[in-house]
Formats: structure tokens, sequence, C-alpha cells
């Protein structure tokens, strides 16, 4: 990483062109000059966000004495309260019958995935208007929402209790978005990264998106499957898998065969060893595969032959299941 130097935080704003918000700043980056680097209040990296061009990395350092990044303040606290309770309602399985209909099926080959909603559908509630989420998407969000109504696709994050504390929103097929994805937090602290929670599993998938995690989910459902929301955001998937005790466990990292996904890889790999976990398998050799990542390999109908090649097999029981099928199918 490099250090970058200003003399003071107006200096820092005026020489990136740097926009404020909430809890972030938007700047430009200097290394390609693009205006989509992010500073976040609670370091103090400035990361470019365009991770297949660029992707630079840098730590900001102040000249003048006794300088340093504004404070965050959640001054949306009662908003997002509100929203938490709200969306966690909605979304609870007292209320699955309502929400059923939302589900998606057939979204990017995906057969109903779990937690990916269609919020156009929502029977007798308008999504761009529930009590709660409007408003405080409204706050929050309020200079980046001109696109808001294209963005009909809703994927939640759970935590461990099952309350859901992200919502990304997004656009189907049809809709060209600037910016793929928006993250809306429920609780400040809020999980960033899809975990299913296997945690009995021996194995964990991890992958850098939500449709690669949720193929895979669909294809191995006994496996512990963990999607990022981006190859940078990976400090609370870290942790949590640090504070994991089960070390012995095999981790299979499937991200995108691209630079962004290789450097990603490789980074996270280091990182795992380090944790003390000794089985880790990077999975990108799509050479003779028509696609550059999972999704892509299911839409294309290569996914089962890709798993094949990589000798990459379910759980102990799946195994057992498998032979149960053969004895039987042997016998008649
Ligand atoms: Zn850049």
């Amino acid at each position: 990483m490099n250090n970058i130097k200003f003399q003071n935080y107006s200096d820092l704003l005026s020489s990136l062109d740097g926009k404020e918000f909430n809890d972030y700043i938007i700047c430009r980056c200097p290394s390609c000059k693009v205006k989509e680097a992010f500073i976040y209040k609670s370091s103090n990296n400035l990361k470019c966000n365009r991770e297949n061009q660029c992707g630079e990395n840098y730590k900001i350092e102040f000249i003048e004495k006794n300088q340093e990044l504004p404070k965050f303040k959640d001054d949306l606290k009662v908003e997002r309260d509100k929203c938490f309770k709200f969306i966690n309602t909605m979304f609870s399985e007292q209320y699955f019958d309502h929400i059923e209909d939302l589900e998606v099926n057939n979204y990017r080959g995906l057969q109903n995935p779990g937690d990916i909603y269609k919020i156009d559908n929502i029977k007798g509630l308008d999504i761009k208007n529930p009590q709660g989420l409007y408003e405080y998407t409204i706050k929050t969000l309020k200079p980046m929402l001109s696109d808001i109504n294209q963005r009909n696709i809703m994927h939640c994050l759970r935590n461990e209790n099952g309350k859901i504390e992200t919502i990304l929103l997004r656009g189907d097929e049809t809709t060209k978005l600037k910016i793929k994805e928006k993250q809306i937090k429920l609780v400040s602290n809020n999980i960033d990264y899809y975990n299913n929670f296997k945690d009995d599993s021996n194995k964990i998938f991890l992958c850098e998106g939500m449709t690669d995690a949720k193929t895979l989910e669909q294809k191995y459902n006994d496996v512990q499957i963990i999607g990022l929301t981006g190859v940078l955001k990976q400090s609370k998937m870290l942790n949590y898998l640090e504070k994991n005790k089960n070390k012995n466990k095999e981790i299979n990292i499937f991200f995108d065969n691209d630079k962004a996904g290789q450097n990603s890889s490789e980074n996270i790999k280091n990182k795992l060893q380090k944790q003390g976990y000794k089985e880790i398998k990077i999975i990108n050799n799509y050479n003779s595969f028509k696609g550059n990542d999972i999704n892509e390999l299911l839409m294309n109908g290569e996914l089962n032959s890709f798993c094949k090649k990589n000798n990459i097999d379910d759980n102990e029981k799946s195994h057992l299941q498998n032979k149960l099928t053969d004895n039987f199918s042997d016998n008649y």
C-alpha cells in the first residue's frame, strides 16, 4: 500500500475533488484519476473502486498536526432502527406466505434463490414507498438515489441469528445501471457478506459475489457458503473466519477469472494461511469453459462439467447418499 499525504482535511477534499457522505467520502483516485475511489471514515485508507482497471490502495497521512478524518456520526439511527424493524417483520417466517410471491424464480439461472426478491411484486405494498425503508434510503442515499426506480432486485444479508442487516439493491437483466449495486445498512456495524452459517460443514466455498454464492448453494446444499459483495470488502469476512475455531476446514475460493479476482484470491489465501487454515484451494481454471464466473457457467450449462473437472464434491452426507443410490440401482 502506498502512502499519500495532505496538509489537512480540506486539502484532501480539494486535491481529490472529494464529496463527503455520512460514513464515507467519494473522491478522485490519485492513480487513475477517475472519481470512483472511496475513503471510509472508520479507516485511513483510500481505495479505488475500479477493481479490474486500477484498484489502487493508499494510506492517508496528514502533514499538519492533530489532523484526522471527520468522525462518522450516526445521525440516522432513528430511521435505521425503524427500517430494521420494518424489514425484519416483513421478511420473517411468520410472514412467509406474504413474501413467497416476491421470490424470484429463474433469476440468473437460479431457481428460487433464498432471500433474493423482485420488489416490484410486493402485494399490497409499494416497495418504492414502504414506511421506514423509503424514509431511510432517501436520507442516506439521497445524492445517489436518482436510479432507485430501476432497482427492482433486492438481496438480503442476514446475521447469524437470521436478522437482515443489509439490503443490496440491484436491477434485473433488462436494466443498465452505472453502479451495479447499492447497499443499505440497517445496523451500523452491519454484516456485509452473505453467509449461510452451515458451521458444521467441513468445507467452505468462498465466492466473490452473491449470485455465485447462490449458484453453488443450489448445487451443494450441505456446504458452508460465503459470498462477498465485492472483492475489496473482505475485512468482516476475514474476521469471521479468524474467530472460527475449526481451522481444519477446507476452503475453496471461487473468484472471477479476471485481474481483480486472481489478485484477491491469492491475497485472501495468504491471509487465511496466516490465520491457521491449511487446506485452501483457488479454483479459477476457466480455460476450456464458457464463462468467467460461477454464475456464467450455470447460465451456459457448464457448471456441472466445471465442478467435475475441478474435483469439487459435496460433503460426506451426499457421498453417502450417492452410495446408497448406487447400491440401489445395482440391485434392481
Ligand atoms: Zn484508480
